[in-house]
């Protein structure tokens, strides 16, 4: 009988897998060929050319040293959905049908929260004009996580602001004109949050006034984080690694049991070298809402002609950007759809009055475990909860760290 051949590409890559392999230490693992990208940390290892440029334009998972000589059955996988990147390395548990339940989790709860399709449950919730519509349990459950974030920050972190954040989006698209005054106070007299009515039995949503709009894009991410720990935790998986577009979950531990480490952007040169390190991270969530998402306007869209820099984290109050020097707000915490949230609302909120509010520990109710936080502001300060002491490490010396 005649057996096909194998393609060329796929034996260069075994061969290539096994001059990986040859060298080991003295337990058997393997020692890796030390380059100028792996000198100082090791980033994921990633699938493709263009997956390499994802996980660089993400947050930086360091360290992951378990590029496995193994019969690893699949390469990590990286797939669009929410709006952004999402990037699953299973490591040597990673099988074709785990990845495969991962991602069609994620397209399901796409379905859900995608403002930009019409048949989304939230679009049909915005498009009620008010009146009570039918959700999936799961949307229920993250609006009503939502709203209980959104009371315990005072509206920080608030879900209803979808007419406000509307106005932004369409400006990031057409920078030539960026919202007035009166389309900003308009659009933010219908953006109470406490309007919101949640049916649990009839399962329905129902916004209680025709003008207001649902996001929940502040929290959907972190939401889908939780929904992939959950199957994981099914699956029989020792350690991974999730990045949702810069929102992190690890899983377990890596290979060789220690725990995770993870870099925080430098928010003035996201590309660059990360400005910490956190070190010590297992089964949890790590979440940075940084102004780096965020464009200029001049009239021209042109930023060296003098433009205006927008981002996108709205602050309630005022229905602009957040203004009050926190260039990045980064948060850790067991529950990822609170982390993903509270990194929003600590980020409206300021550097003063989040360390105040987690120190009073106000939020162990819905956050599964006390959430702790880094916070970067323009001064070159960076602040962090004092539960991270010992797991912190500055690696940019532009940045002086103190703890509260
Ligand atoms: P990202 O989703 O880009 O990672 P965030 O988690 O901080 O960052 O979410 C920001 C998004 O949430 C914005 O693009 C907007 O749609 C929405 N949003 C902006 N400001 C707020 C706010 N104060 N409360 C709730 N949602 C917000
Ligand atoms: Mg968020």
């Amino acid at each position: 009988m005649m057996v096909p051949k194998k393609p060329a590409d796929s034996r260069q890559k075994r061969r290539t897998e096994r001059a990986m392999c040859r060298k080991s230490d003295a337990s058997g693992n393997p020692v890796f060929p030390r380059t100028n990208s792996d000198r100082r940390f090791f980033s994921v290892r990633m699938g493709k050319t263009r997956n390499r440029k994802i996980i660089a334009a993400a947050a930086l998972i360091l360290s992951a040293g378990t590029m496995s000589c193994e019969k690893r059955q699949r390469e990590p996988e990286s797939r669009e959905a929410l709006g952004t990147v999402c990037s699953v390395n299973l490591y040597e548990s990673g099988t074709e049908s785990k990845y495969g339940k991962i991602f069609a989790r994620l397209d399901e709860i796409d379905a859900l929260f995608n403002l930009s399709s019409p048949a989304s449950d939230i679009s049909r919730v915005n498009a009620a004009r008010g009146a009570p519509v039918e959700v999936a349990p799961d949307f229920i459950k993250v609006l009503s996580e939502a709203l209980e974030i959104a009371r315990v920050t005072e509206g920080a972190f608030n879900p209803a602001l979808g007419s406000v954040t509307e106005l932004w989006r369409n400006a990031k698209i057409h920078t030539d004109r960026i919202p007035s005054k009166t389309e900003i106070r308009n659009a933010l007299a219908h953006a109470d949050f406490r309007k919101i009515r949640l049916d649990e039995q009839a399962g329905t949503v129902c916004m209680g006034d025709a003008e207001a709009k649902l996001d929940l894009n502040a929290i959907a991410k972190g939401f889908a984080a939780d929904s992939i720990a959950e199957i994981l935790a099914q699956g029989n998986v020792k350690g991974a690694t999730v990045n949702l577009g810069g929102h992190i979950y690890v899983f377990g531990t890596k290979k060789d049991r220690s725990p995770w480490k993870l870099g925080i952007k430098n928010p003035n040169a996201p590309e660059g070298i990360p400005a910490v390190s956190i070190s010590g991270l297992q089964d949890t969530a790590v979440v940075t809402s940084g102004i780096y998402d965020g464009f200029f306007t001049n009239g021209s869209g042109d930023k060296n002609a003098g433009g205006v820099f927008f981002h996108h984290i709205i602050d309630p109050a005022t229905g602009f950007p957040a203004d009050n020097g926190i260039l990045s707000m980064t948060v850790v915490c067991r529950n990822a759809a609170a982390a993903d949230a509270l990194g929003t609302a600590f980020f409206v909120m300021g550097k003063e009055k989040s360390f105040a509010m987690m120190g009073e520990g106000a939020f162990d109710p819905v956050a599964g475990g006390r959430p702790l936080a880094v916070s970067i502001t323009n001064d070159a300060r960076i602040s962090a909860s004092r539960g991270l002491e010992g797991y912190i490490g500055v690696v940019l010396n532009d940045y002086t760290i103190s703890f509260r």
